[in-house]
């Protein structure tokens, strides 16, 4: 079956709620578009687990501060229906800025203190406009399951937040990251890394794995592990640490201490003009090659 192109979202609902109807459960993946193999891995996800996939291609731009890189922002909407239809996904819904936010829109999602930290804390807008987009996609179609990514870690504590708090009828599906060979998480973002920015990007990386290898060699002081971190970046100036955190893995909560529960290390930091955030959920089996 060919992927069914939408840019209306009474369309869209129309779709989604028919397929339902018919007894189908439909697996949706928000993105905003310059899909790579994580936006693929949500897809293939929801293929498994759904008779039928939808994915949506919008750079919001209510999730971007002033100065952000909206105007810039990686858009490539033929090959990403391309990619789309190669993966099996059965629908996108790829609608214009004036669709979701129509003249006199005002609307729009407060998030509660997960979004007010770390990211929330550096982008202060930014929790709201994603909450804001998300629900609106839900409306628009109202699937079983919603995927999301791992790498994006407190998007997710929001977005579970957020359909938790506001009642909406949606199962939501965490995937892991995936990496370049390197360990590199990937990003839209990534085409901006050219030449030495593309290695120094990789200290996020370094920095996590130096707190994966010291919590699996058995350290579970938070202040150790995150001097870890620290050094990593430590040595490697031209990058710029925004934060390396230990977090109790669920939520924005800072975690002090002897580490008991399961913990998520995050970091961000600007590599060159762009900023880049990976975290990863400390193990304590093997350390990562
Ligand atoms: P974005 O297009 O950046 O808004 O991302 C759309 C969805 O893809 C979000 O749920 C992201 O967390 C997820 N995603 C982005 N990069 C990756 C990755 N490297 N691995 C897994 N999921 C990802």
């Amino acid at each position: 079956m060919p992927l069914v192109r939408f840019t209306d979202g009474d369309a869209l609902r129309a779709w989604t709620l028919a397929r339902r109807a018919a007894g189908q459960t439909v697996g949706l993946t928000p993105t905003m578009g310059a899909l790579h193999a994580g936006h693929l891995s949500l897809v293939r996800a929801a293929r498994a687990e759904c008779d039928l996939t939808a994915a949506t291609i919008f750079v919001n731009p209510t999730q971007f501060g002033p100065g952000e890189d909206l105007d810039r922002y990686p858009r490539n909407l033929e090959q990403d229906i391309a990619l789309l239809e190669s993966a099996g996904c059965d629908a996108v819904f790829c609608p214009a800025v004036e669709t979701m936010y129509p003249p006199g829109a005002a609307t729009r999602i407060e998030v509660g203190p997960a979004g007010s930290v770390l990211e929330g804390a550096i982008r202060p807008t930014h929790f709201s406009g994603v909450a804001t987009i998300v629900l609106k996609l839900l409306n628009l179609a109202p699937a079983n399951y919603a995927y999301f990514g791992q790498k994006d870690y407190q998007q997710t504590v929001v977005v579970r937040q957020m359909t938790r708090d506001l009642n909406v009828p949606i199962e939501v599906r965490i995937c892991p990251t995936v990496r370049e060979p390197d360990g590199l998480a990937m990003s839209s973002r990534n085409v901006y890394l050219q030449g030495e920015y593309r290695r120094q990007a990789l200290t996020l990386h370094h920095a996590l794995q130096a707190a994966q290898h010291a919590y699996a060699a058995g350290e579970r002081n938070a202040a150790r592990l995150r001097r870890a971190m620290e050094a990593v970046f430590a040595g490697e100036p031209q990058v710029e640490p925004q934060y390396a955190v230990l977090l109790h893995d669920g939520g924005v909560e800072e975690a002090h201490g002897e580490l008991t529960g399961p913990t998520v290390a995050a970091v961000a930091a600007k590599v060159g003009p762009t900023r880049l955030i990976d975290n990863q959920l400390l193990s304590p089996g093997e350390p990562p090659a």
